[in-house]
């Protein structure tokens, strides 16, 4: 459920002492950012303000996350679970959202979700040897050869729905998201980007 300035109540603030679990998600990406905890003050100024702000618990007052960093996450959007206990909160981030340094505080590159550490993967390939990264030699091929492939792999996908072959539509749809994704990062461009159009357009 979509959490408002009118339907705080709806929360089981008992439940958690008043101090309610909050996860910070990236909008764009999907990436686990961190987790902090909420007191009703904490998310009513955080849907007042739309920075997200938490209760510290070492500092024992409301703390606006990037207060003396300037790392702030632009919310989005908060939601409550199922038993009305912990919050997922969607925002943009201003910088990286750990402490240390990192974009996320979970610093591994198992706990990103799997396109972003692909297009990630796919930009580090620009650097890599040719001999051993088929994503290399795509690269070193130039972009009206990479966009040859990915009209190549769209004609695919659209040959594989019309004689209604699910396998090759998802073996085609792989290589299309595959050469694209390849596509958008000789141009400096990524997934990340499309996402972000996509999204703007859902708001109108
Ligand atoms: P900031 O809110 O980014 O200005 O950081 C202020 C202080 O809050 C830092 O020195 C840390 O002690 C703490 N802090 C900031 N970001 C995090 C985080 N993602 N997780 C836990 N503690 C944090
Ligand atoms: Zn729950
Ligand atoms: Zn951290
Ligand atoms: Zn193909």
């Amino acid at each position: 459920t979509k959490i408002t300035p009118t339907n705080l109540s709806s929360i089981d603030w008992e439940k958690q002492n008043h101090l309610v679990p909050a996860i910070v998600q990236d909008y764009q990406s999907g990436q686990v950012l961190m987790l902090g905890y909420m007191n009703v003050e904490a998310l009513n100024q955080t849907l007042t303000t739309k920075q997200v702000t938490f209760f510290s618990r070492s500092k024992q007052r409301l703390w606006v996350k990037g207060e003396s960093s300037g790392n702030t996450l632009n919310l989005v959007s908060a939601s409550i679970d199922c038993d009305k206990d912990s919050l997922l909160i969607q925002a943009i981030p201003n910088g990286p959202t750990c402490h240390l340094g990192t974009i996320s505080c979970w610093n591994d590159e198992n706990a990103k979700p799997f396109l972003l550490g692909l297009s990630q993967l796919i930009k580090t390939r620009k650097n890599a040897d040719s001999e051993n990264s088929y994503t290399k030699s795509l690269f070193d091929s130039g972009v009206k050869r990479i966009a040859q492939k990915v009209g190549e792999e769209g004609v695919e996908v659209a040959l594989a729905a019309t004689v209604n072959d699910k396998e090759e539509l998802i073996n085609e749809s792989a290589d299309l998201l595959f050469h694209l994704m390849v596509l958008l990062e000789s141009q400096n461009l990524s997934l990340k980007d499309t996402i972000s159009c996509l999204q703007s357009r859902h708001k109108q």
